[in-house]
C-alpha cells in the first residue's frame, strides 16, 4: 500500500505543497480543509472539509485511513487544530510536522502595538472614537461590540453572517493577496486611523503594514498562540525534506 500523507491546510503553504506533491505516484495525498470558506481555491488533490472532532475524531481517522504521516500546515492562529494535531500523531504513532509560518519583524517607522486578544484590542483602542480597520476573520469581529464607540472597516472573504454588532461598520469582501497599491487606497479611501490584525506571517496580507508605516498609523497585533511540542520548519521546501526523509525510513 502506497504511503499516506495527511496534509491540515487552508493556507498558502498548504496549497503550494499540494502543488508539489500531487504528481507523485509514491504517495497518497489527503488535503484537509476546516471548511468554512464558502469558495474555496481549487486543489489539486483530493480534499476532505470539516473538522475531524477533536484529538480523539483526528486520532481515529489517521487510524482509520493508514496516514503514515500528518503534516500540519495550518494557519499559524488555528491553535485548536495544531493542538490536536500533535495529540493525535502521538496517540497513533504517526510521524508529524508542523510547517509554522514565521512571524513579521517590525521595521524602522513601524507603530506595532502587541495585544493578547480582541478584548486587550477593544482596550488598547481607546474611548476615543476613531476608525478603525480590522483586518480579522469572522470569528473575531464580534468581540469589538465592547469597544462601539469607533468606526470600523472589516474585510473578509466570505460575507459576515449574523452581521458585525457594532453600530458603525462597513463589510468588504475580498480575497488576497493584496498589493501595496490596493491597501493605500484602502486606508486612505476609509480615512482609517488605526488597524488591528493578525501577525500571519508570509506576503499575501503585509502590504497593508508597508501602507501603515508610511501613514504612520498605529497597528495593533493579536499575539499568536502558543504552539505544540512538535518538530517545525518555516518553509514548504523543508517540509518536503522530511516527508522525503519519512518515506526513505519507512521503505528500509
Ligand atoms: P482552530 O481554532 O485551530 O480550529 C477549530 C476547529 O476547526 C478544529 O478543532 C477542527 O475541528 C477544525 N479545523 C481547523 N482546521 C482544520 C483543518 N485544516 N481540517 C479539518 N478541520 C479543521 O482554527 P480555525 O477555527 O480554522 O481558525 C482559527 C484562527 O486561524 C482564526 O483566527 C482564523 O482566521 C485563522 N485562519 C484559519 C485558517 C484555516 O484554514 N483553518 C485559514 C486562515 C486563517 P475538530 O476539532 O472538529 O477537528
Amino acid at each position: 500500500m502506497r504511503p499516506h500523507l495527511l496534509l491540515l491546510g487552508g493556507t498558502t503553504e498548504a496549497r503550494a505543497l499540494a502543488l508539489r506533491l500531487a504528481a507523485r505516484t509514491d504517495l497518497t495525498v489527503t488535503l484537509s480543509l476546516a471548511g468554512r470558506t464558502l469558495n474555496p481555491a481549487a486543489m489539486p488533490v483530493p480534499v476532505r472539509s470539516g473538522g475531524f472532532g477533536g484529538a480523539e475524531g483526528l486520532e481515529a481517522y489517521l487510524r482509520a485511513h493508514g496516514v503514515t504521516a500528518l503534516l500540519d500546515a495550518t494557519h499559524p492562529y488555528a491553535a485548536r487544530i495544531s493542538a490536536n494535531a500533535a495529540l493525535a500523531a502521538r496517540r497513533a504513532g504517526v510521524p508529524l510536522l508542523v510547517l509554522h509560518r514565521l512571524a513579521w519583524v517590525a521595521e524602522p517607522g513601524d507603530d506595532w502595538r502587541p495585544v493578547a486578544d480582541v478584548a486587550a484590542a477593544c482596550a488598547a483602542l481607546g474611548h476615543a472614537p476613531r476608525r478603525v480597520f480590522l483586518a480579522l476573520g469572522r470569528q473575531e469581529v464580534a468581540g469589538f461590540a465592547a469597544a462601539p464607540q469607533h468606526r470600523y472597516l472589516i474585510r473578509s472573504v466570505d460575507p459576515i453572517t449574523p452581521p458585525p454588532p457594532m453600530p458603525r461598520v462597513t463589510c468588504l469582501t475580498a480575497r488576497g493577496p493584496f498589493t501595496l497599491a490596493d491597501e493605500e487606497a484602502l486606508l486612505d479611501a476609509h480615512g482609517i486611523e488605526a488597524i488591528v490584525c493578525k501577525n500571519s506571517g508570509g506576503a499575501a496580507s503585509f502590504a497593508k503594514l508597508v501602507a501603515a508605516r508610511a501613514r504612520r498609523l498605529p497597528v495593533f497585533l493579536l499575539d499568536r498562540p502558543a504552539l505544540p511540542e512538535a518538530p517545525r520548519v518555516a518553509t514548504v521546501e523543508s517540509a518536503l525534506d522530511w516527508l522525503d526523509h519519512v518515506l526513505s525510513r519507512r521503505a528500509v
